[in-house]
Formats: structure tokens, sequence, C-alpha cells
């Protein structure tokens, strides 16, 4: 692999620092080649919990990850590179509405997306991803469960679960680049023209897609089904860094967007030339509440040690 002069300039850097890159799958080619540590959500929350010897963690990713990373490593500085990187659907959770459905369902324990803010967390009794939510519900053994904020998920995990009510909140969370994928009318006409592959969805997905895919999987499930099936063509529902991802770890395979176009923007706000300057100048220092940090540090670990 040739690396650029920038990405040269960035690794030197980071071990003068000693600093920990923590790259999320949806990040430019150029910044997954030269992470520390590549993954998802869940994965990347259990690196951030055992990166002991770096002094600096820096996180690309959207805001409410390195907040994440923040709340785990208490004692460290964790820099995100633009503090645009916000994920819509985490600002969609007002704290109002969770409040008003924690009083209306005093008994139902609160399951929250990891794609909220840190204020959210502090209110849920455990958090979950995408590839462990269905299983964290059905752990609780609670009849009625307050879950938010992606609708598209409370439907994956009401497909899954059964018997568990799920209040969702708000109504309509969404991912909008998720939803920019519709019902799989594209990815579809994709598997008419190479009848032996693999529709993949996120649950994240529309209702309708995720029913006409082959596989609803995490990223982290998409990365291992890669490896394990024997298909050599893939239509992939989720955002373009994964697939760049897997286009490079697999060569001999192919993997085509489910809907040309997937590209998270407020992941795409990170780039080289601002990662580099936030190692430079450690900068955007994210900082959470103690307050805050030790309720949601609290319902981070219990969906640790229950995934
Ligand atoms: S892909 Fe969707 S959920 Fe993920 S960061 Fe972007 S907007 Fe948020």
């Amino acid at each position: 692999m040739g690396l650029n002069e920038l990405q040269r300039s960035i690794i030197e850097l980071k071990e003068e620092k000693n600093a920990v890159l923590l790259v999320h799958n949806y990040q430019i080619p150029e910044i997954q080649d030269i992470a520390d540590y590549l993954g998802d959500s869940l994965q990347l929350c259990r690196l951030a919990q055992r990166v002991e010897d770096a002094e600096l963690i820096v996180f690309c990713g959207v805001d409410f990850m390195a907040e994440t990373a923040a709340i785990l490593n208490p004692d460290k500085k964790v820099i995100i590179p633009s503090q645009k990187a916000c994920c819509p659907m985490a600002a969609m959770l007002p704290m109002s509405t969770l409040r008003e459905a924690k009083e209306r369902h005093p008994e139902a324990p609160v399951v929250l997306y990891v794609n909220t803010l840190a204020e959210a967390k502090a209110e849920a009794t455990v958090v979950c991803t995408s590839s462990n939510a269905d299983r964290i519900v059905a752990k609780l053994g609670a009849d009625k469960v307050i879950f938010g904020p992606d609708r598209n998920l409370a439907y994956y995990v009401e497909r899954r679960v059964h018997d568990i009510e799920l209040v969702v909140v708000p109504d309509d969370g969404y991912c909008s680049v998720h939803r920019f994928m519709g019902g799989g009318d594209e990815a579809m006409e994709l598997k008419r023209i190479h009848p032996g592959a693999e529709v993949w969805a996120h649950p994240e997905c529309e209702p309708e897609f995720q029913d006409r895919a082959d596989y609803v999987l995490s990223t982290g499930g998409m990365a291992r089904r890669a490896v394990e099936s024997d298909a050599t063509v893939f239509i992939v529902g989720t955002e373009q860094g994964l697939i760049d991802r897997l286009s490079r770890e697999h060569p001999h395979k192919t993997f085509l967007p489910a809907k040309s176009g997937s590209e998270c923007a407020a992941m795409k706000r990170i780039d080289l030339g601002n990662l580099y300057e936030a190692l430079l100048k450690e900068q955007h220092v994210v900082t959470v509440p103690k307050n805050t940090a030790d309720k949601a540090r609290e319902a981070i670990e219990r969906m640790l040690l229950m995934s």
C-alpha cells in the first residue's frame, strides 16, 4: 500500500504524540488505510476501553462515537478532527420526549441505540448497537421496553424478539443514509443482473428493504459474512465507506452499493487535512460533564457485559 505524504506525516505525528487512531467503517479510504483500529461502533467501544498505553485518542467518526470513547476513558484526551461531524440521528431524540416516555412507562427499561448523545445515554438502562440490539432487548426479560431513536432498528428488533412491546421514541427517528436506499428497488434490480449475488441490508434500512434482503447485518456482521460466504458478488445496503473497506480486503470479490450515492455527509466531514491539523494542535477535545459521563458509562458498560 503506497501512502501519500500527508498520510505519512499523520503517522509520524501520531507516533510522536503516542496517539491512537480509531476509525469507523464509514470513513474515507485514505483514513481507513492509516487506522490503528478500524471497525463498527461496538468494536470501537470495546477498543476504546483497551488503549491504556495511548496518551491521546483520535476518533475518526461522528460526535456520539467520540463522546463514547471519552466516557469510557475519563482520564484521556479524546479529540475529533471536525466539530461538524455530527450524526443527525443522534440529534433526533429530545430529552423531553425521552423523559416523558419514562414517566408514562415507569416500569419499562430504556434501551438506546449507541447513536445517541451522552445526555440521552445517561437516561438509559442499557445502550445497544445494531449488532446486539435484539439480544440486549431479549435479555432484559421485560414485557415492555422503551427503545430509540431509530424506528427501523426497532422494526428489526421487533421481528426477532417475541412478546416484548417496544415503545419507540421519537416517533420517526431515522438515518437519512439508509432511508435513502428506500425499499431496496435498486438493490433488487442489481440482483436481477447478478442472480448469484447476496443482498445485504443494514438494520437502519427501511422495513421493506430488510424484508427483501437475503441478510440483515450490522457493518461488523457484513465484514464477517464477506469472509464466510462463497458468493463473489454482494449488494451492500449500507454506507459507501464499508464498501470501500470490503473491496480493499477482498480484491477478488465484488461489492456493489445497494443504491449509488449512499454516503454519510457527517462521516465525510473528516479528511486527511483536518485530521493532520487536529493531531498537531490536539483539537477538538471532546468533553462530557462528569455526572452525565458517569451515568452514561454505566449504560455502555452494561451493554459490554451483556453482549
Ligand atoms: S450513517 Fe446515519 S446513523 Fe451513521 S453517522 Fe451517518 S447519519 Fe448517523
